[in-house]
């Protein structure tokens, strides 16, 4: 059903009239049939960039390329482009299939070809058996659906996701992300999709880019950004809960935190090694997950660091536990913190509170004293004003 489709973004900008600079010098190649994610904060500039490829807003500076075609002045029609939003407005006087072959009415497709690809549409969809019904007498899910199909029937070259799920409740969030992924792959249509939820971009996306205040911060796979997020940025954006970040000082082959005293071990003393001018002051992070109730590590899991602190709540989640306490002894410069805050749009950083996600088997209580292992390998060492990840 598709045909080849891939996106070049080439220094494009969006500068509204009041100066406002939404998308400041995009680049991105989509490859043809990828499934790209555009992920960030609310405000980063995600829309105005979707809506660009769409040809909905202006590109003020750049170039869009279309399989290798300038496509700036090109009308949003004749970009063959179908785009989905999040409301799905479906006109309720018509059927499903109605609906479903409105944009072939509109085309004056003849009717055997219109039945030929609503019927092929639904079957991907698992609309069949509703294509007689109304909107009305239809679930959410089945709506958005339905406004899928509407962009499916056309053929078009790519499609353009604008938040389609967010009107759903949580759990048909994560059924629709599974049919989503499932129909992008079946189709081979290339793909770009934008989300604030980075559970969402993580789980359906080939290549996630997160963007920032109209800047691109990374670009890569879930487990690229997961093990290696470039910045302070992205290190907090991506994971949940978030990865905890605590201040350090560098002295000889350690790192003095209130966690105690971290070892830096020979890979992240290589990794620093490869960078110039190394502060003494940095941030460390360490997700949730690295995190480890002591009792429960056996002894054959080589050195680890260890501190105890009180424990304010214990969430259970079934399959594992989060356990949050607070740093009561830490002297943190909140001054200080709150400008790296500033500079690097991270705003965990002096979050007294910090997490940890322990297994199920986990004996932690609320209000007693908890021992937490952890990997000294399993730190990030940040520099504290550009953010950079120097591990
Ligand atoms: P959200 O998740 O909240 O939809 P977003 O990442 O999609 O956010 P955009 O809608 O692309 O963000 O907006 C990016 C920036 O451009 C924001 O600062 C927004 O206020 C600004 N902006 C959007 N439209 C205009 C406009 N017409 N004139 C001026 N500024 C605008």
């Amino acid at each position: 059903m598709s045909t080849v489709a891939e996106i070049v973004l080439d220094k494009v900008t969006k500068k509204f009239a009041d100066g406002t600079v939404a998308v400041d010098s995009f680049n991105l190649d989509i490859a043809d049939q990828e499934f790209v994610i555009l992920v960030g904060p609310s405000g980063c500039g995600k829309s105005t960039t979707l809506n660009m490829i769409a040809g909905l807003e202006d590109i003020s500076d750049g170039e869009l390329r279309i399989d290798g075609k300038r496509v700036n002045e090109v009308a949003p029609r004749d970009r063959d482009i179908a785009m989905v939003f999040q409301s799905y407005a479906l006109y309720p006087h018509m059927t499903v299939r109605e609906n479903i072959g409105f944009p072939l009415k509109l085309a004056k497709v003849d009717k055997a070809t219109m039945k030929q690809k609503v019927d092929e549409a639904a079957q991907i969809l698992d609309l069949t058996p509703y294509l007689d019904r109304k909107p009305g007498a239809l679930s959410g899910g089945q709506r958005q659906r339905v406004a899928m199909g509407r962009a499916i029937v056309r053929s078009p070259k790519a499609f353009l996701m604008d938040e389609p799920l967010s009107n759903l409740d949580a759990k048909l969030r994560v059924q629709m992300r599974t049919s989503i992924s499932r129909i992008q792959k079946r189709l081979g249509t290339t793909t770009v999709y934008v989300t604030h939820d980075q559970t969402e971009a993580m789980t359906l996306g080939d290549r996630i880019v997160i963007m920032r205040a109209g800047l691109i911060q990374q670009v890569g796979s879930p487990q690229e950004l997961y093990e290696r997020p470039v910045n302070l940025f992205v290190a907090g954006f991506i994971g949940s809960p978030s990865m905890n970040f605590v201040p350090g000082t560098i002295a000889e082959n350690a790192v003095d935190t209130v966690l105690g005293k971290i070892p830096l071990t020979e890979r992240i003393r290589r990794s620093l090694e490869g960078h110039k001018d190394v502060p003494r002051d940095v941030i460390i992070g360490i997700r949730p997950e690295a995190f480890e109730d002591a009792s429960l590590v056996d002894g054959g899991r080589g050195e680890g660091v260890t501190f105890t602190s009180q424990v304010d709540i214990v969430e259970s989640m079934g399959s594992e536990k989060f356990a949050y306490f607070s740093l009561e002894n830490a002297h943190v410069d909140s001054e200080h913190l709150a400008e790296i805050e500033r500079d690097t749009g991270s705003e965990e950083i002096g979050a007294a509170q910090l997490v940890t996600e322990l297994d199920a088997r986990s004996p932690v209580r609320e209000g007693r004293a908890l021992e937490v292992w952890f990997d000294p390998d399993s730190i990030h060492v940040f520099e504290p004003h550009s953010g950079v990840n120097l591990t």
